[in-house]
């Protein structure tokens, strides 16, 4: 069987690593053929083949939700795509994916679409404490500006915007479920998930469910959902608000590399395939550190592998830059305690006294 890959980033490299044990062959298509996902395919292809790509792949799924439109087009007409074009669309627009879990009545903060920057500014200032996100084309904190006291922070371009208020967390969490053709569901443990600069830093599971579970399970049926998915939320007094959603494997389930019964990845790549999921069992506490902006040299790489229970991945990205994701180190322990305290330690051989430069621009 043959799986087709649009995008090819570290979540495409991860899955094909991972789908290679079952005997499956791998298609990617991106911009360049340079990217990880396409170093390691094989078969690379560039936008402009996108016919070829998809005539010669049994299923097509995403692993980034900008992309180009005539591959998910076309691969979404000869009824290929999973999870399909729908959670794409939602997540192209932030309004239509905030829109679509309030009409759904799926639990999420207060928010307001603003149709150009000075009415963003207004709605944000009415909230005191906002955050103002572009509407298009954000992640990993892209395109958001912080308010505080209503005073915002310097210029803000033009454009369509979604204004939230700030939610007061007690913690931010997130949950990877995955669901079948024919409905069937299953879930990892939910993960503490620690943010710098809007982006992923570290994360550890197991955390408490507090209704992370019920609220995946009627968005993915809602969705008519096939594959991975991960949910990110706000944790408010035991509660949990829907942050968003990633319609693809996510960066805060690369713990399931390491202390799980299976991997996002292989549990993606079954549901995409029509193979049986697994009912994941985590075995140990489990948690991850991104790698972001930095080369870790020689002597630094001896140190992490020398930790017990570390496992190292680097993505073979061209070009290490500020913000950008370019590796990660999975890390278990007998207990969550122990799992923290490997992280700090990793932090350090990672990011020295001072991470916060590695995610500013
Ligand atoms: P996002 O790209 O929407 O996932 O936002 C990135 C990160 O910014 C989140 O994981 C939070 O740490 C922070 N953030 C985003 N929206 C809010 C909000 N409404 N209130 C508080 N923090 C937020």
């Amino acid at each position: 069987m043959k799986l087709g890959i649009i995008g090819s980033g570290q979540l495409g490299l991860m899955m094909i690593l991972e789908g290679k044990k079952l005997g499956l062959e791998f298609n990617v298509i991106a911009e360049t053929k340079e990217g990880p996902a396409s170093r390691i395919a094989d078969r690379a292809y560039v936008y402009d083949q996108f016919r070829e790509f998809v005539d010669n792949s049994d299923f097509v799924t995403y692993e980034f939700e900008h992309v180009d439109g005539r591959v998910l087009d076309y691969a979404s007409s000869v009824n290929k795509l999973r999870p399909g074009i729908f959670p794409v669309e939602l997540k192209r627009d932030r309004s239509k994916e905030k829109d679509f879990l309030s009409e759904k009545s799926l639990p999420v903060g207060p928010y307001k679409v603003a149709e150009n920057a000075s009415t963003a500014i207004q709605y944000a200032s009415q909230y005191g404490n906002a955050v103002i996100k572009s509407a298009f084309g954000g992640y990993d904190g892209k395109g958001q500006y912080i308010i505080k006291n209503g005073k915002v922070p310097g210029d803000i371009p033009e454009g369509k915007y979604v204004v939230e208020e700030f939610v007061d967390f007690d913690y931010e969490a997130s949950i990877i479920g995955a669901r079948t053709t024919n409905g069937e569901v299953s879930f990892f443990d939910p993960s503490l998930n620690v943010n710098k600069r809007g982006m992923l830093y570290y994360n550890i599971a197991p955390t408490k469910d507090s209704g992370m579970k019920e609220i995946t399970t009627r968005l993915m049926n809602e969705l008519d959902y096939v594959g991975v998915i991960g949910v990110e939320f706000f944790i408010v007094n035991g509660k949990a608000l829907i942050n968003e959603f990633a319609p693809r494997v996510h960066n805060t389930g690369h713990h399931t590399l390491l202390g799980s019964s299976i991997s996002q990845f292989e549990q993606h790549v079954r549901a995409v395939c029509d193979f049986p999921l697994e009912d994941p069992v985590l075995y140990r506490p489990s948690g991850i550190i991104n790698v972001v902006g930095t080369q870790p040299d020689s002597e630094t790489i001896r140190k992490i592998l020398e930790m017990p229970e570390a496992q190292y991945f680097w993505y073979g990205k061209n070009g290490i830059r500020k913000r950008r994701k370019v590796g990660h180190v999975n890390l278990a322990a007998p207990t969550y305690e122990e799992v923290s305290s490997k992280i700090e330690q990793m932090a350090g051989m990672i990011y020295g006294n001072d991470p916060d430069t590695c995610f500013t621009d």
